[in-house]
C-alpha cells in the first residue's frame, strides 16, 4: 500500500501551476481521505504576487518568523502562501470531509528535493499542523530545471527528509 495516490490528472494540474508560476515558485495543497488524494487548492504565493519587500505588511507572525532568519535564509524563501487562501481551503476541506494530504511547492530552477529552507520550515511547522486540526502532510516538490519536469514527494519529520511512497494513477 503507497503512503499516497494522487490522479494523474491533479499531478497534471501541479506541473501546469509550477509552469505558469515560472520563474517564481507556486505552491497549493492536497486534500483527500486515507492517503487517496482527491482534490487540489491552488494557494497564492505572495512573494511572487506582490515582491517580499511587501511580506512585512502581509501577516505578522509570518513577518516575524522572516526576520529570525538570516538574510541567505530569508532570500531563500521563495514562497509564502496567502493565509487567506490556505484558510479558505482549509475550510473546503472541512465542509467536504477531505484531510490535508500533501503540500507542495515548485523549483523552477532546483532540484525537486527539499533546500535547507524548506526542511527549517516544515521542521517548524511540525508543531503548527496540530494546533491547528490538520495532520501532518507530505511534501512534493516540482522540479522545473530539466525540459522534463521532475516530481518527488517526501516526509520531513523531526529534520529528517525521506521519500513517500507514491502511486500516480
Ligand atoms: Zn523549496
Amino acid at each position: 500500500m503507497a503512503d499516497l495516490i494522487i490522479p494523474r490528472q491533479i499531478l497534471d494540474d501541479i506541473i501546469a501551476h509550477a509552469k505558469e508560476l515560472t520563474p517564481y515558485e507556486c505552491c497549493g495543497l492536497l486534500a483527500g481521505t486515507n492517503g487517496v488524494v482527491s482534490r487540489l487548492y491552488r494557494i497564492k504565493n505572495i512573494v511572487a504576487m506582490e515582491g517580499a519587500q511587501s511580506l512585512s505588511s502581509f501577516d505578522s507572525a509570518k513577518a516575524a518568523h522572516l526576520e529570525r532568519l538570516s538574510p541567505d535564509e530569508r532570500a531563500e524563501i521563495a514562497f509564502v502562501m496567502d493565509m487567506q487562501d490556505f484558510s479558505s481551503a482549509k475550510k473546503d476541506m472541512r465542509n467536504n470531509g477531505l484531510d490535508l494530504q500533501v503540500v507542495y511547492h515548485s523549483h523552477p530552477h532546483d532540484p525537486a528535493r527539499p533546500s535547507i529552507t524548506d526542511i527549517k520550515i516544515a521542521t517548524d511547522y511540525e508543531e503548527i499542523w496540530p494546533k491547528i486540526n490538520l495532520p501532518l502532510p507530505a511534501y512534493l516538490l516540482v522540479s522545473l530545471m530539466n525540459s522534463e519536469p521532475d516530481v518527488k514527494t517526501y516526509w520531513i519529520k523531526s529534520g529528517c527528509v525521506t521519500p513517500a511512497d507514491v502511486l500516480i494513477r
